[in-house]
């Protein structure tokens, strides 16, 4: 064997990830594009904001000497600085430009603050379903992932939660709003979990850090709005990116921010920077710095996707389909009618419907749709899901 066990191992265990995907190309190349439906991937089908635009015409027509030069590690002051205001101004806090460092996306920002925390075999729990991702980055750093269901809803399970802590428990990360239910943690749930994880880090002499990955904060339905973590706990830690607020997943922008009051901030955000760059990222990308300190405020056309939300949700529930209704991201999250989802999300593929099945979350039983795909597609697809749940007998 040439690579590594341990990296055979992941391949293995993920291989029907690259199956789904061979699978939609090969439906794909039989039927036609518009005749797949491909619920699989969660890559923007959406433009970036006309501002983005805007603002790339100014930088390319009028380009700032050395703009393509290395830089501090920890991104452009002036675009820390922008994006610090932000939080200033939702948060009430004193965030300023040193809590921020700007990463290669949320996946850099996730390894960056992995690698800056943790020791070999600390745990990083995370709730089931969940970006499975994760498990990925934390054994990159030596750490280990432990699992904790959640409740009704996909809602933390606070009882479960404590019981999972132990002297081990670097951190606790959360997804609000959700890859893959779409649900979002309200004010509520975010203070009990704050006062939680500062009770049980008091108890055991050690800091829990709450890190929220956030790269759907702005992807929000029905008016409603996510809570910043930084109002329950000041060991928290925010990653983001642009990746999907301004349907930017390919320039790879995103940042850490830390809580101004954290434990050793000082430490801590030395750490984040030398990590930033020793992973090799060395600085953000520098063009897209210059670009999103423009941008903190945009977000690309939430309307679009509520619409498709609704056109998905409306027709799986009036089938039969059990789901929980998203008030954020871009994904539905329902009960797989057949036990084993892996069956079901083959029995899918027979009306060219490609869904990840929730093994792929750490959660068997559901499968995951992705629904940052264009209307039309979605409209296509609603007969064949009409035929899916009449085969099952829903
Ligand atoms: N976290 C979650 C929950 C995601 O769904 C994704 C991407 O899909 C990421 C992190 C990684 O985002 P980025 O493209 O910014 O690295």
């Amino acid at each position: 064997m040439t690579i590594s066990k341990k990296i055979a191992g992941f391949l293995s265990q993920a291989s029907w990830i690259r199956k789904m995907f061979e699978e939609g190309e090969r439906l794909r190349a039989i039927y036609g594009a518009d005749k797949v439906y491909d619920f699989t991937l969660g890559n923007p089908d959406v433009e970036p904001p006309a501002a983005f635009k805007e603002e790339l015409r100014k930088l390319a027509a009028n380009p700032i000497p050395g703009m393509h030069r290395y830089m501090s590690n920890a991104g452009y002051e002036e675009t820390r600085r922008a994006v610090a205001e932000v939080l200033a101004e939702d948060t009430g806090l004193p965030f300023s430009a040193r809590h921020v460092v700007m990463t290669v996306g949320a996946g850099g920002g996730l390894n960056v603050v992995l690698k800056t925390l943790l020791d070999q075999g600390d745990e990083v729990i995370v709730l089931t379903p969940y970006f499975v991702e994760y498990r990925f980055y934390a054994d990159n750093h030596g750490g280990v992932i432990k699992e904790v269901p959640t409740g009704p809803d996909f809602q933390p399970d606070l009882t479960a939660l404590e019981k999972a802590i132990t002297p081990a428990t670097k951190a606790v990360i959360i997804n609000s709003p959700n890859n893959p239910t779409g649900v979002i943690y309200g004010a509520g749930c975010l203070a009990e979990l704050g006062k939680l994880l500062d009770k049980k880090g008091e108890e055991l002499g050690t800091t829990i850090y709450l890190i929220s990955d956030e790269p759907y904060a702005k992807i929000v339905y029905d008016g409603i709005e996510v809570p910043s973590v930084f109002q329950f706990t000041r060991n928290s830690i925010v990653i983001t990116s642009h990746s999907k607020d301004l349907a930017l997943p390919g320039e790879r922008i995103g940042y850490i921010a830390v809580h101004p009051e954290i434990d050793e901030s000082d430490l801590l955000l030395e750490g984040l920077v030398f990590c930033n760059r020793t992973l090799g990222f060395v600085n953000a990308p520098a063009l897209m710095q210059r670009l999103v300190a423009k941008l903190q405020r945009e977000k690309v056309d939430i309307a679009a996707y509520q619409e498709k939300r609704d056109l998905l949700y409306n027709h799986l529930v009036s089938l039969g389909f059990e789901v929980v209704k998203p008030q954020g991201a871009f994904y539905l999250f329902p009960r797989s009618p057949l036990p084993d989802d892996l069956e079901f999300a083959r029995l899918a593929q027979k009306y060219n419907i490609l869904v990840v099945p929730g093994s792929g979350f750490g959660l068997p039983g559901y499968f995951r749709i992705s629904y940052c795909i264009s209307k039309q597609i979605i409209l296509n697809s609603l007969p064949a899901w009409t035929k899916l749940a009449q085969e099952l007998g829903l």
